[in-house]
């Protein structure tokens, strides 16, 4: 709340965005009303994602359109219009049911962002399956826990990724994994016993598919968590979820048929899939699949040469590309750029208004979970900007700050500012409806008609939400509580400071303390000067209650592979205890598995 709201006025739009009027959009909303703007499978059969993203524009007058445009890392582009998107989809569903595939198995891929990979998944789904992707950089312990926990029927993968993570080995240990299918790059071709070609499968299969009666209740996807605050799990989503990826997608991500969109997200993760995959093309636009990983200039690059519309991406990838300088992003033309948007972790107030300095345009926060299949709470363009807030609900969602009781329900606060669990009430359509396999759990998410989300927030008079940090993040000090994303803000103020992560540290007196781990920017040096000079601007602006007592650097902090602060390590390490699940660190070295460069914003 320290920084300066970003109006938005009318004139400094473009052109009006798809939302623009919220408060009507609200008042007037209904689900109902957004399943009559999609098509539904033919006869009154269903409704089934991939024919949403898919047929929707391939049967019309969008057929040739470009779906998809592949920029390979060997600097090659692809193009694939929604007809034969179609045509492709319909080969792997076929290639499926005669692999002897049925409603509701697991489809696994395991591939890295090659084309491939979202004809298995749009398959997948017309073939009545649930996919579920996994990351590529995951080495053969990760794959091989996730296969067992969602009793994976099928893989999808590439051949070099079978060899390296010596897949081979693991299927002994996972009975339910019956087909592989390998991708395989020109030239390579060795004879893998139990394996079979994906391309050879796929030439030989029809291109004629007729989707199977799909009820909206069927499982479609099976998400992992990051494993920011623990252990992974594994979110189920059905095809109703399709409601909210394309209405997130045209009102928050303001989505138009002749746009270039771009996220960031890899596909091995629910945003990259959720908008990666699903929302651009049920909003029939052209989608971009970038095979290559992060580096400041190629991002400029593909945005300027690609005429990039609405750009989707990740605070750790904002913060990299601050960090490599503003100096970098002069001399492209951006002048395409109509909306930029991040999720993942909360955006701090500095990136938001970078977005303006480099881009001309403020990064729009938006927050969502696995677990939520979709954004809930966003900054719509139509909207004022409070830089660090994740904005208003969803039109169609309603928020809540929530206190659990001692009886197992909760009490609804609703005075302003004041911190409490983000709570959603039950019934948009992309909630998750299970954990696969930890049934209690799933049910613990649950109280009085409404899904109690893990993140302490506070809603402000105006309606907008303010993150505070993960549940288990909060830093509990003499009495107050310390949210570790104000603090990180603060510090993240300083020229110097690249990254910061803040968690509490045990302390006689005070219960706990704010101890802040710092990464600083190329060009920085580490010191007592610098030391005293962060802490002197925390004093000044948190107060001595809240502003760290304890600065660490450090050249990096630890991240998932979804680039999220593991700020439950940096704790573990400093409070001596176990380091628990660490299958989602980046950088790990992991056993027959080379050492992947990934991070993946
Ligand atoms: P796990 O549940 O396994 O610990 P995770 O919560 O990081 O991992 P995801 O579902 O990928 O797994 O991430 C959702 C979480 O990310 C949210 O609950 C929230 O804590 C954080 N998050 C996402 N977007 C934002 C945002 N815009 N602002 C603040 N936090 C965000
Ligand atoms: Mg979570």
């Amino acid at each position: 709340m320290y920084w300066q709201t970003i109006k938005k006025s009318p004139e400094s739009q473009q052109t009006c965005p798809n939302l623009s009027d919220y408060e009507q959009a609200r008042a007037s909303f209904s689900w109902n009303q957004v399943r009559q703007e999609l098509i539904g499978l033919p006869n009154d059969q269903g409704l089934n994602i991939a024919y949403e993203a898919v047929e929707r524009h391939a049967l019309g007058p969008s057929r040739e359109r470009v779906a998809l445009r592949w920029l390979g890392k060997d600097g090659g582009v692809q193009d694939y219009s929604y007809g034969r998107l179609q045509e492709l989809t319909n080969r792997f569903a076929n290639v499926l049911e005669s692999l002897g595939v049925d409603k509701g198995d697991k489809v696994f891929v395991l591939a890295e962002r090659i084309p491939e990979l979202y004809i298995a998944a749009l398959g997948a789904l017309k073939a009545g399956a649930v996919f579920c992707p996994l990351f590529s950089a995951f080495g053969p312990e990760p794959i091989a826990a996730r296969l067992a926990i969602g009793q994976g029927k099928v893989l999808v993968t590439t051949e070099r990724l079978y060899q390296r993570r010596k897949l081979a080995t693991l299927r002994g240990a996972l009975p339910d994994l019956k087909q592989v299918l390998l991708v395989r790059q020109e030239g390579e071709r060795v004879d893998l016993p139990d394996t079979h070609d994906f391309h050879e499968l796929l030439a030989v299969a029809a291109a004629d598919f007729t989707i199977p009666p799909t009820d909206p209740e069927d499982l479609a996807l099976l998400h992992f968590t990051s494993g920011t605050t623990g252990k992974p799990k594994g979110a189920v989503h059905v095809h109703a979820a399709v409601l909210v990826h394309y209405l997130t997608g045209k009102w928050v991500l303001d989505l138009r048929p002749d746009d270039i969109f771009w996220c960031t997200a890899d596909p091995g993760w629910v945003t990259g899939t959720s908008y990666g995959i699903i929302a651009p093309l049920v909003n029939g636009v052209t989608n971009l699949m970038v095979e290559e990983e992060f580096e400041a200039e190629r991002w400029y690059r593909i945005l300027q040469e690609q005429r990039v519309n609405v750009w989707y991406t990740a605070p750790t990838a904002i913060r990299m590309l601050m960090k490599a300088g503003t100096e970098r992003a002069r001399g492209y033309d951006f002048s395409r750029l109509r909306l930029l948007a991040s999720v993942g972790e909360p955006l701090n107030p500095e990136g938001v208004v970078w977005g303006q300095e480099a881009f001309g345009l403020p990064f729009h926060d938006d927050w969502w979970q696995t677990e939520t299949g979709g954004i809930m709470i966003s900054n719509y363009l139509c909207m004022d900007i409070k830089p660090g807030s994740m904005g208003r609900p969803l039109p169609g969602v309603e928020a809540a700050i929530a206190r659990r009781t001692h009886l197992g329900g909760i009490e609804l606060i609703e005075e302003p500012d004041q911190p409490g669990e983000l709570a959603l009430r039950v019934g948009w359509p992309a909630l998750f409806r299970g954990y696969f396999q930890e049934d209690l759990r799933y049910r613990q998410c649950f109280a009085d008609g409404w899904y109690l989300t893990g993140d302490l927030a506070s809603r402000d008079r105006d309606g907008y939400y303010w993150f505070m940090g993960r549940a288990d993040d909060v830093i509990k000090s003499a009495g107050h509580l310390i949210g570790p994303f104000e603090v990180e803000s603060i510090l993240m103020e300083h020229p110097a400071v690249a990254e910061a992560g803040v968690i509490g540290k045990p302390d006689p007196v005070a219960g706990e303390v704010v101890k802040a781990f710092v990464s600083l920017k190329t060009g920085f040096q580490p010191g007592e000067e610098l030391r005293r000079e962060l802490l002197a601007l925390a004093r000044k602006k948190l107060g001595p209650a809240v502003a760290p007592r304890e600065i660490e650097f450090q050249a990096s902090l630890p991240k998932t592979r979804s680039g999220k602060i593991m700020r439950r390590l940096l704790k573990a390490r400093e409070w001596g205890l176990p380091e628990g699940d660490l299958s989602t660190l980046e950088n790990v070295a992991e056993t027959g598995q080379e050492a992947d460069s990934d991070a993946k914003p």
